[in-house]
């Protein structure tokens, strides 16, 4: 069974390259966030326990989101593999899907790393600007305004959102790289950490996780 880690800083195109690793091996996407999303609408036990914690506003320990991905890891589309995308997010996640893998006989075969320096995840997140009169949204390099500053359909000023303001970005994301950071430490540590170049373009990026996949030992058994 191939149990692969996707990783990559937020921006880094870890969302679009999840998809196409997923058609390039033909095993499914795992992401977390949906399978939380899932065990709470169908009130499952582990659904209903992980509810009492979100309810509170506590985070959800971390051997109830284990045992979710367990669970979806038995369903028959899983048999040959999964792709992880969203955990582990903390050495200590990492860690615990360690010892439940270890416990059905698996191992995380290849934890690619989407790789782009943080500098360039701030310029591609803070480009965002809006107008003042109705909120227009702008992109400064996916759909930059006709006139810099000015909105094309009502002409008032364009401003940025104090959430999209390069300071601001830079601030959350040195504190998401802090945790990305230990489950790198972790899988470097367990040699099956790969890293692929995020700047090049999307198909580029998925030819080479596709190939950092098939070239790690442990994904072939
Ligand atoms: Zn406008």
């Amino acid at each position: 069974m191939k149990v692969v880690v996707l990783l990559g800083a937020p921006g880094a195109g870890k969302g679009t390259q999840a998809p196409l690793l997923s058609g390039r091996l033909g095993i499914p996407v795992v992401a977390t966030g949906d399978l939380f999303r899932a065990a709470v609408r169908d009130g499952t036990p582990l659904g209903l326990e992980a509810r009492r914690f979100m309810d509170a506003g506590q985070l959800v320990p971390d051997q109830i989101t284990v045992r979710l991905l367990l669970d979806r890891l038995a369903r028959p589309d899983a048999e040959a593999g999964v792709i992880l995308d969203g955990f582990p997010r903390t050495g200590m996640q990492a860690k615990a899907l360690d010892e439940a893998l270890a416990d059905r006989g698996a191992v995380v075969c290849a934890a690619v790393l989407v790789d782009v320096a943080a500098e360039e995840l701030v310029r591609r997140m803070s480009g965002r600007w809006v107008c003042r009169a109705a909120g227009h949204p702008y992109h400064e390099v996916s759909s930059p305004p006709r006139v810099e500053g000015t909105c094309d359909l009502d002409g008032s000023e364009l401003y940025q959102r104090t959430d999209d303001r390069p300071e601001t970005i830079r601030a959350r994301l040195a504190q998401q790289l802090g945790a990305l950071d230990d489950v790198l430490e972790h899988y470097r540590t367990s040699r099956v950490l790969r890293t692929v170049d995020g700047l090049q373009p999307i198909q580029d990026v998925a030819d080479a996780v596709a190939a950092a996949v098939n070239g790690a030992g442990a994904c072939a058994d």
